[in-house]
């Protein structure tokens, strides 16, 4: 079994992105920049912020947070982005999610300029990839799409069981392997039998949240498995898949953690990165 090293497949991209900013430095005299808005302070964000900003750095790249308490009236944080918009040396916006209720989330991802959308969420974006249009692809699935395809460069026809539908990860998900040709299945909490869903897959993306809910005899001989689950449990952080039981019978696996979530990061650069060079005029 191929236990898939998200690790080192994120630290090897990041190092190709860190050079590229180097020439785009050189090319252009400026660097790609990204902005954070956070507001309040919950735990979880903090840290999520934290590790993103720190990859900006080490990218090379120009990175901002921008902070504001809990109660920030929703007024300014779209003035805010309005003025992140305009401005020519910020590349890519990501409002941290999640927002305070008082705050209302679809209009603050409508006011991000669908080019400066580094999270992908704008409708333009999601249109465009469902269209199978370029556009700016959330970091999850792009950070799974670039697992899968590391292990199987070829998806022509392969069968793929995508579990959860969220428009963050199992949607994404959907247009990215149909795109490849791949036929699609897309699970849900009201699939009638998850189980026989799930053994038709050569390729099993799991994004659901609930720990170890895919098992072994769910998985079909030599399926690939990707694993996006982060639930936090007595035995530690643990994800969707019954890791012990699935790499019996996997081709493989993605551990959690150490697998997807260095790889949302990675991508989140390589995003940024995708907007400042598409800003430019040559
Ligand atoms: P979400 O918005 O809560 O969506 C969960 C999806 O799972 C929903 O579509 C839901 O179906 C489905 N579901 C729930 N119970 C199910 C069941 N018993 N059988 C089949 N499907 C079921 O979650 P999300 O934001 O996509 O996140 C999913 C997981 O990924 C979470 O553990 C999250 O922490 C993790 N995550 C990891 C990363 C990373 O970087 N590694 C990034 C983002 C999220 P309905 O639509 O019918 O409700």
């Amino acid at each position: 079994m191929i236990l898939i090293d998200g690790k080192k497949e994120a630290a090897e991209l990041r190092e190709r992105l860190k050079k590229e900013v180097s020439e785009l430095k050189s090319k252009y005299n400026k660097v790609p920049g990204l902005t954070v808005i956070l507001i309040g302070d919950m735990a979880p964000s903090q840290i999520y912020v934290r590790m993103k900003e720190k990859a900006a750095n080490e990218a090379g790249l120009k990175s901002e947070v921008v902070r504001y308490p809990d109660s920030i009236e929703e007024k300014k944080v779209l003035d805010k982005i309005n003025e992140l918009n305009k401005d020519d040396s910020v590349s890519g916006i990501l409002v941290q999610l999640p927002l305070p209720k008082h705050i209302d989330k679809q209009k603050v991802i409508e006011a991000i300029l669908p080019s400066k959308d580094v999270d992908g969420f704008h409708p333009m974006n999601v249109g465009n990839l469902s269209s199978g249009y370029e556009s700016l692809v959330p970091c999850t699935p792009l950070g799974c799409y670039l697992l899968i395809k590391k292990i199987e460069p070829n998806l022509n026809g392969k069968k793929a069981v995508i579990v959860g539908r969220s428009n963050l990860n199992g949607k994404p998900m959907t247009q990215l392997l149909l795109k490849e040709n791949c036929t699609v299945t897309i699970t849900h909490s009201k699939t009638k039998d998850l189980k026989s869903e799930c053994l038709q897959g050569d390729i099993i993306v799991a994004a659901v949240g609930m720990p170890e809910l895919i098992k072994g005899d769910w998985v079909k001989k030599d399926a690939i498995v990707i694993d996006v689950g982060i639930n936090k449990t007595d035995k530690g952080i643990i994800g969707d898949v019954a890791f012990d039981e699935v790499s019996k019978v996997a081709k493989a696996l993605t551990p959690v953690p150490g697998g997807v979530g260095p790889m949302t990061i990675a991508c989140l650069l390589k995003n940024t990165i995708k907007c400042f060079k598409r800003s430019q005029k040559n």
